[in-house]
């Protein structure tokens, strides 16, 4: 009643609310908070790179538009300098060819016979030269004869003193500029010749100048500081007194000229045969106005630029972080998988920390159980209740992963064994609740602990972690990695790596254990264990280096190695006529497993090499064969195979496994040796085991060897059972060859 009760409990489906994600199980916290610490990193490392892109760009722009501006302003200067010094010439020009023009008449004139002086002959020098007017004046007798328009004649005369003396340019104030020359006239009185061009010429001049529009052109007269001509571009909002006092700081003639004063580049060149000065004057702001627009645009279009080069990165780097997301997450949990959890010690864990923390690895004992009877998916659901209930005990800098099917790595901020050992406690404990509530059954775990200061590194601590996890397979409890399995493992490698060598020098030895005939009570037979005389670390036994070459597959060389020592044994007893003693020899069942069908002739070459006569030697087989190979005819065929080349065989610690019987059943062998164990606690219920194992061995013509044998009382009660052979410590250890030859010497008599 009762258990029906119980299979219809283990049957019933989950509830709802106990499913992973639904209601009482909380699927966020490690997982998530490594998710979240990654994306974190992400932005960091983003914001950064956006930042500096930002600032270098910006710089740059900064720089970029600076030297544009400065550049511009430098070419405009330039430009400025060259159209006023050529407006300066210009001007030179056509006062040169004024006066010239009037000396070259004044020159005329005072050759000439004064009849021909005519007002024609002057309107025709006048259009000529496309002068306004031309006159002759005598100091004495004002106008004698002109031409033209004379209007500003009169009072220019008042005024010009030197006309007499000597050539002259001169300025009527928005009027006219005035050619004279003197020269002697027939009469004797002063006279000079006087040309008037208009006023208008020269603006026209000045006007037509480039940039009209930005600067000002002004043509000085520094004889009397008088402004001759001013014009202002249309653009320019500059009052007279600002340019009175701009110009009161251009430099003095004999000095450069073309100069920046006070935000405006201005350029002074004098009118040659003058005291005119021809100056421009070019405010730099309406450059920079000018320029501040184009870098406008310009800076709006590196913006736009930078933005979608920005969102381009962004989402560039976002799918990088969401495919390094993905590569480090385990989907099944949502946490870390392995090579994230790796990544998460490298950030907690440093070299000065390292003391601080540990590595367990947890392995579920056979998860196939759980798998195979409550299907994947709730296989899956387990995997989660285990990865969630860890991850929520994690504290700060702690840190949980799924790294395989069933295996679960922790990274525990933990010094001590047994804290280690009650927080997993804990967590399995809390484990197998949710377990027991949903499927009425509970899992174990093999758990191996590392400290990372121990193994160096995460990476090493979790493979130690799990090396030792597995030794101690199951029950929850820790098997910790410690320096002592460390200095194993050490010399593991160091063995591992001088095998080979030593096999060359023949540093491998056998010794002899004797086994002794029960009934006659004398040697009749010994098994060869082999040794390694190693060359740094001495004599060393078998248990330390035989499971090291069942593992890198090395063991079959040591085997025939043996086997070859062994035979050498025989052939030398023979050849010096001494008493043979049939020896036996082991082979590895690894040996056997991966050896193939035809390893028995390898041993059989050997033993024909050294003329050995049949049934000389015995070869131990371990009965666990049949667990690795799985297969009886394949096993048969090599049991066929050494008995065919007359060597016995016999299978070694019989009873220990569980398929003893079968393998009596399979196979025909020579003898069997009873397992040690047989005899460690007996009973009369094990005795009565053995004494009918050894009855059923005899009645199948097998011969019974017990070995492990240590007390006298043992032997009696294994003669009683009729045991054949007895083999152990009640009589000897495996000792040298030539110790063995004495014993043996001894015994015989
Ligand atoms: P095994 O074949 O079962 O060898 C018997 C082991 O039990 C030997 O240990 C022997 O010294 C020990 N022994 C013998 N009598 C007694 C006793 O009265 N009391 C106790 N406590 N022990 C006893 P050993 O020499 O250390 O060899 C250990 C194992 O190494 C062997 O177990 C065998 O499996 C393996 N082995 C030794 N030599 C070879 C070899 O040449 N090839 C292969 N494949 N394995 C070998
Ligand atoms: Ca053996
Ligand atoms: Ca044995």
């Amino acid at each position: 009643m009762g258990r029906e009760r119980t299979d219809r409990k283990l049957r019933k489906k989950p509830e709802a609310a106990d499913r992973p994600g639904s209601g009482s199980f909380l699927f966020i916290p490690e997982g998530k908070k490594n998710e979240r610490d990654m994306k974190k990193q992400t932005g960091k490392l983003l914001t950064a790179v956006l930042i500096i892109m930002t600032a270098l760009i910006l710089g740059g722009l900064c720089w970029n538009t600076f030297s544009l501006q400065r550049g511009l302003n430098q070419t405009v200067a330039q430009y400025v300098a060259d159209n006023n010094r050529q407006l300066a010439d210009h001007i030179s020009f056509r006062i040169r060819a004024g006066r010239e023009f009037v000396t070259d008449l004044a020159d005329t004139l005072g050759r000439m016979p004064g009849f021909l002086l005519t007002q024609d002959l002057l309107s025709r020098k006048a259009a000529a030269m496309e002068l306004e007017g031309i006159a002759v004046v005598s100091e004495t007798g004002g106008v004698k004869m002109a031409f033209g328009n004379t209007s500003s004649l009169e009072r220019w005369l008042q005024e010009e003193g030197e006309i007499w003396e000597k050539p002259l340019v001169s300025y009527v104030k928005d009027q006219n500029i005035l050619f004279s020359a003197p020269y002697a006239s027939e009469e004797g009185s002063r006279t000079a010749v006087v040309g008037i061009q208009e006023y208008q010429d020269i603006q026209d001049l000045v006007k037509r100048a480039d940039h009209q529009k930005n600067e000002i052109s002004i043509l000085l007269d520094t004889g009397t500081d008088e402004w001759m001509m001013l014009e202002k571009g249309a653009d320019i909002l500059m009052p007279d007194e600002q340019i009175r006092t701009l110009l009161a700081q251009l430099p003095g003639p004999g000095e450069e000229r073309h100069v920046n004063i006070g935000g405006n580049f201005v350029a002074a060149d004098p009118v040659e045969g003058t005291k005119w000065l021809q100056i421009t004057v070019i405010p730099f702001d309406f450059l920079t106005r000018r320029a501040g627009k184009y870098a406008d645009i310009y800076f709006l279009l590196i913006l736009t630029a930078l933005a979608v080069f920005g969102a381009s990165l962004f989402l560039i780097v976002r799918a990088a972080a969401r495919k390094e997301q993905m590569l480090l997450t385990d989907s099944l949990t949502g946490g870390c998988n392995r090579d994230g959890f790796l990544k998460l010690c490298g950030e907690y864990v440093n070299r000065r920390n390292q003391a601080g923390y540990s590595v367990a690895c947890l392995n579920v004992s056979d998860f196939r159980r759980i798998n195979s009877y409550w299907g994947e998916e709730e296989g899956n659901r387990i995997l989660q209740i285990i990865y969630h209930t860890f991850s929520e005990d994690m504290g700060e800098g702690e840190a949980v992963c799924r790294s395989g099917m069933d295996h679960f790595v922790l990274l525990l901020k933990e010094k001590t064994d047994e804290a280690i050992t009650l927080r997993i406690r804990s967590a399995t404990e809390r484990i197998n609740e949710v377990i027991r509530r949903r499927y009425l059954d509970t899992i174990e775990f093999a758990i191996g602990v590392c400290r990372i200061a121990v193994a160096g590194n995460p990476s090493k601590a979790i493979s130690s972690a799990i090396f030792v996890g597995k030794q101690k397979a199951g029950g929850n409890v820790c098997a910790f990695y410690d320096e002592g399995i460390a200095s194993k493992l050490s010399l593991e490698k160091e063995l591992e790596e001088s095998f080979d060598a030593s096999i060359q020098n023949r540093d491998f030895f056998i010794c002899l254990q004797p086994k002794v005939a029960s009934r006659r009570q004398e040697p009749c037979q010994a098994e060869a264990l082999v040794r390694w005389l190693h060359p740094q670390r001495g004599v060393i036994g078998p248990d330390q280096f035989i499971p090291l070459l069942e593992r890198n597959g090395k063991i079959g060389e040591l085997d025939l190695y043996v086997f070859e020592e062994v035979c050498r044994l025989s052939a030398e007893w023979i050849r010096r006529g001494k008493s043979v003693t049939e020896i036996s020899v082991n082979i590895s069942r690894f040996h056997l497993k991966n050896g193939g069908t035809q390893i028995w002739k390898k041993y059989g070459q050997i033993k024909e090499k050294y003329r050995i006569p049949d049934g000389m030697i015995e070869l131990e087989l371990t009965e666990t064969i049949l667990i690795d190979t799985s297969q009886v005819g394949f096993v048969k065929e090599i049991l066929n195979g050494f008995r065919s080349c007359g060597l016995k065989v016999a299978l070694d610690d019989f009873g220990f496994a569980y398929s003893s019987l079968t393998m009596l059943k399979e196979f025909e062998v020579d003898t069997i040796k009873l397992d040690r164990s047989f005899f460690l606690n007996e009973s009369k219920r094990s005795r009565k085991v053995v004494a009918n194992v050894i009855r059923l061995a005899h009645s199948l013509d097998m011969c019974v060897v017990a070995e492990g044998i240590e007390e006298e009382e043992q032997v009696e009660a294994l003669r009683e059972m009729r045991c054949d052979r007895i083999q152990g410590y009640v009589y000897s250890r495996p000792i040298p060859v030539e110790e063995f030859e004495v014993w043996r010497d001894e015994h015989e008599k």
